[in-house]
């Protein structure tokens, strides 16, 4: 992500926009409620490049809202300029959007704001930033007062680099607007949450937030995004997640971490996409996002996500929504996709864990201290150097191939050591179909090597069986006799609506197929355009091992080894885990050593 930096400050003056531009730009109603002067402040703070951003709300938001930040500033020339409407430093023309890195650009948030309150503006420009007056600690800065719009006060105030914003009394001129504010703790709530995501979109910036003189959160400026997640929820999520990186179309990128099934959640705020730095709410995104945790999340459960996606600002046209928290990409299809495939193949190497949880909600708003990881649970910043680099997928694979089976829990799970003394659960009957249904898929497809074989051709059945299908299925069924044929399920037409099958594929749990022949029959005459896909899950789910069969010490390794060669070694076919993992860190803390 580009986030401005101070390092390269290009900052170009505040000007108004040419009235064509304005237009063409214009937004509507940009400050609905607190929450929205929030957004706008934060926002102009991590424009300018600040570092460290502090915000303090009263009463909701209504009777103050005080944001301080270390950015570049504003010269004292342009204070004026920066609350004038359609004024900004950030844009010239309406092309410039095709290549706006910057969160802002209409140049009408603070105008809005100083119109409905009392609004002060104190700011201390990076240039500057070296200068010392006598008699002074720092160097006084100019401070513009406005209410209702109109300037009410002009004067100096002591303060370092960077600029604090202060809106009292938002909305004491719009009584309609009042009437349809909720409680204080309402919007405070909706405040926090903003925050929360701030926190986790700009890890490297330090965000203390104080509501009515309780910190309600603060993070280090690590920027780590688990460091961040783990300060906001107070839990050890470095095992909960797993980075996830991918390229679409060959070049652009997405990074960032799946939270596993443990952590699902009601609602869909923990789904967290970042495009170019900036939080959006896109449906189709969102579904796309869901859709790769197949069934791994139950009904009604959603994700928490952390995405962060970089795309040509040229592909996405931010101007299409007042608050700037929709955008429109040019191309959302291939980006959907895209993220379906990632988040599938994050998961698919992450094993499961055993504690469910739920992260704390808003009942955290007025709690005086939030534990940081430096205070409690030292383990989150321990283990988190293992997530610098962020592309790197985890190693479970190459865990897998060194475990060692230990002993079989009621005949229906293997429990095996880790290098890390850490403990895995592997339930057999499903890494044994996740490695029979990956053979069955390279070998249909064609990419199995010769090597070796998991079945023989076909395992003729002692008597043929008849079955009886229902007339589109025999439709279908009659012209995917020969693709059958090749799975070693030979079955052919008997007059009518009859098919008789002579024999399933011969080898791994033949005789257990053998009983289900009617059951596969109704499989290969799906109408779905999946049928293939379901018809090798079929075979793999029945003629894997059984709960409830005892395995030797070697057939518990091969299992292993074989799991470990998958390239999806963490759920099954049907989208349900295979894996449980007991971490150290998670035994040191139960135990408490
Ligand atoms: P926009 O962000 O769309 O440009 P705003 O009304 O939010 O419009 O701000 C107007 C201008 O004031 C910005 O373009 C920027 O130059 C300046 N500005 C506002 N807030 C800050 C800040 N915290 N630090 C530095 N400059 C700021
Ligand atoms: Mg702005």
């Amino acid at each position: 992500m580009s986030q401005p930096s101070i390092l390269y400050y290009t900052r170009a003056p505040i000007h108004i926009l040419p009235p064509d531009v304005a237009e063409r730009i214009a937004a509507g109603e940009v400050i609905e409620r607190p929450v929205s002067v929030v957004k706008e402040l934060v926002e102009n703070a991590l424009d300018a490049g600040a570092r460290d951003i502090g915000v303090e709300v009263r009463g909701g938001g209504l009777r103050l809202v005080r944001v301080t930040d270390d950015g570049y500033g504003i010269p004292g020339d342009e204070l004026e300029q920066a609350i004038a409407r359609h004024s900004t430093s950030k844009i010239n023309t309406v092309e410039d959007l095709e290549r706006l890195r910057t969160l802002g650009f209409r140049g009408e948030a603070l105008a809005s704001i100083a119109a409905v309150s009392e609004l002060s503006l104190l700011s201390r420009p990076i240039e500057t930033a070296n200068e010392t007056v006598e008699g002074f600690a720092e160097v006084p800065a100019p401070l513009l007062i406005m209410r209702g719009g109109e300037v009410v006060q002009r004067g100096y105030r002591a303060r370092p680099r960077g600029t604090t914003v202060a809106v009292r009394d938002l909305f004491y001129n719009v009584p309609a607007r009042l009437k349809f504010m909720r409680g204080a703790r309402t919007e405070a709530s909706h405040i926090l949450q903003l925050m929360r995501r701030c926190a986790v979109g700009y890890p490297a910036v330090r965000f203390h937030l104080v509501i009515d003189e309780h910190t309600a959160l603060q993070t280090s400026g690590s920027g780590n995004v688990v460091m961040a997640l783990a300060e906001l929820y107070q839990l050890p999520l470095d095992e909960m997640l797993s980075p996830i990186a991918a390229t679409i179309a060959g070049e652009t990128m997405l990074h960032g971490f799946v939270g596993n099934r443990v952590l699902a959640q009601n609602g869909r705020q923990h789904i967290m996409l970042f495009v170019n730095g900036r939080w959006v709410q896109s449906r189709a995104l969102q579904d796309a996002l869901e859709a790769g945790y197949g069934k791994l999340l139950p009904k009604g459960k959603h994700p928490l996500l952390v995405l962060f996606l970089d795309l040509p600002p040229a592909e996405i046209d931010v101007n299409v929504h007042p608050a700037k928290t929709e955008v429109k990409l040019a191309r959302e299809t291939e980006v959907a996709a895209a993220l379906t495939a990632a988040v599938q193949a994050a998961l698919g190497r992450s094993p499961a864990l055993p504690q469910e949880s739920t992260l704390p909600g808003p009942r955290l708003l007025y709690q005086r201290r939030l534990p940081g990881p430096r205070r409690r649970g030292l383990h989150v910043s321990e283990s988190s150097e293992a997530y610098k680099a962020e592309s790197a997928l985890p190693e479970t694979p190459l865990v897998l191939s060194q475990l060692r089976p230990l002993a079989q829990l009621q005949q229906a799970v293997i429990l095996a050591e880790a290098p890390d003394g850490s403990l895995y659960l592997i339930d057999q009957h499903r890494a044994h179909e996740r490695v029979i249904y990956e053979y069955l898929r390279s070998k249909h497809s064609g990419f199995r090597e010769r090597g070796e074989e998991m079945f023989s051709e076909a395992h003729l059945l002692l008597e043929p069986v008849i079955v009886e299908m229902k007339r589109h299925q025999a439709e279908l069924l009659e012209q995917r006799l020969p693709m059958l044929r090749d799975l070693g399920l030979e079955c052919e037409r008997f007059g009518g609506l009859s098919f008789l099958i002579r024999s399933v594929p011969g080898g791994v749990g033949q005789e257990q197929l053998a009983g289900q022949v009617r059951e596969l029959a109704e499989l290969a005459a799906e109408d779905s355009s999946d049928w293939e896909d379901h018809l090798l899950i079929g075979l793999a789910c029945r003629s894997a091992l059984r709960r409830g069969r005892e395995l030797s010490l070697g057939e518990q390794i091969t299992l292993l080894a074989n799991l470990a060669q998958a390239t999806t070694p963490a759920v099954c076919p049907h989208g349900s885990p295979i894996l449980l993992h007991y971490s150290r860190s998670f035994l040191v803390n139960r135990f408490d050593w």
